[in-house]
């Protein structure tokens, strides 16, 4: 019998979500400051620790893993780990989160690799805001990883995109249009209070998730959908199209009651919730001496009574997450 994660409130805990690097080619306004500092090489997991990581998780019951980062492509040798993961005995899904500017260059890679399921952020199609919200980053470049992706026929390919009242709602519509023109999914998410900016001010930009599916219905109409997929998302199918659109909302909609995840940061801390600090360092265990996957194995199911029931985003004596999304893993 595979071994199953469950956590102090009776949650079956299947699903991590990998953190591989904190770096990005892209500054995006509500993921980071304009200026980053990154960590030191040394402080964050090498290839070969990442690999006993996912190994060791699966050994304690997680059986889905989802890449992600800063930016998981931009990695060096990324790819050796990707193929190493997917050939894992026990993992039934490596998924990966990308900004998809380097998807023209590894699409195909990812895909034999057993990535079946990809992620593709995209907040603009229209190249000046799109530079505008990325900082650093081309549409185009998104654009042709999109088309790398569709090409190289994944499972499933998801549209995320965020959006910022003033700044980019008014691309809802057209977002919206592009998924289904290519037969995709698309899902919103409401920007969270991870990371202190200074570049605008999040209780200005707040955009509900109600909003956006409001508009979205109107326009094109939705209808009730069971889908379901390993995040909080709800899913909505777009008339007369074989999209479906999600939401994810941690303000308006408190979805801990679901949660089955845990993240690890870059530095091989394993967060047991997205919105407080409870964690444990991976790293340290595996730095130290007799470091082995058993180790790390026990570590990870002794963490579970540790997992909080629920985050508070919005209380006011609640302070902000310190740590940026780049750090925690999307
Ligand atoms: N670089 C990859 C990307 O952009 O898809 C993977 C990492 S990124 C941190 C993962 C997801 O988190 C992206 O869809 C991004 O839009 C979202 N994200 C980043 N900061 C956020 C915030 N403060 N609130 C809500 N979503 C955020
Ligand atoms: Fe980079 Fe993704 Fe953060 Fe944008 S959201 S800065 S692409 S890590």
């Amino acid at each position: 019998m595979p071994k199953k994660l469950i956590d102090g409130f009776g949650r079956h805990i299947n699903y991590a979500r990998l953190s591989v690097t904190d770096r990005c080619d892209f500054r995006c306004v509500y993921c980071m400051a304009e200026e980053m500092e990154f960590l030191p090489r040394k402080e964050i997991l090498s290839l070969e620790e990442l690999l006993q990581v996912g190994t060791a998780l699966i050994a304690s019951g997680i059986s889905k893993i989802r890449l992600t980062g800063g930016e998981p492509l931009i990695r060096k040798n990324i790819m050796w780990l990707i193929e190493r993961i997917g050939a894992l005995d026990g993992l039934n899904e490596l998924t990966l989160t990308t900004n998809g500017s380097q998807l023209p260059k590894y699409a195909e890679d990812l895909k034999k690799f057993g990535v079946k399921r990809l992620n593709i952020s995209i907040d603009s199609l229209q190249g000046g805001k799109f530079k505008e919200i990325t900082r650093t980053g081309q549409l185009k470049s998104v654009i042709d990883g999109i088309h790398a992706a569709i090409d190289a026929g994944f499972e499933q390919i998801k549209l995320n995109s965020v959006i910022l009242k003033n700044r980019n709602d008014d691309e809802i519509l057209p977002l919206v249009d592009f998924a289904r023109s290519k037969n995709l999914d698309i899902s919103f998410i409401e920007e969270m209070p991870l990371g202190e900016i200074i570049e605008h001010d999040r209780q200005v930009t707040f955009y509900s998730s109600d909003n956006v599916r409001k508009i979205i219905d109107n326009e094109f109409g939705l209808e009730d959908s069971d889908k379901q997929t390993n995040g909080p998302s709800k899913y909505f199918k777009l008339k007369n199209s074989t999209s479906h659109v999600g939401f994810i909302s941690p303000h308006s909609h408190n979805f801990c009651g679901d949660c089955n995840r845990v993240r690890i940061t870059v530095e091989g801390r394993l967060l047991l919730c997205l919105g407080n600090e409870h964690s444990i360092d991976l790293r340290a265990l595996m730095r130290g001496e007799n470091a082995d996957v058993e180790t790390l194995r026990q570590a990870i199911e002794a963490s579970m009574s540790a997992k909080p029931e629920r985050h508070y985003f919005d209380a006011a004596d609640q302070p902000q997450i310190v740590r940026f999304m780049n750090m925690t893993g999307g």
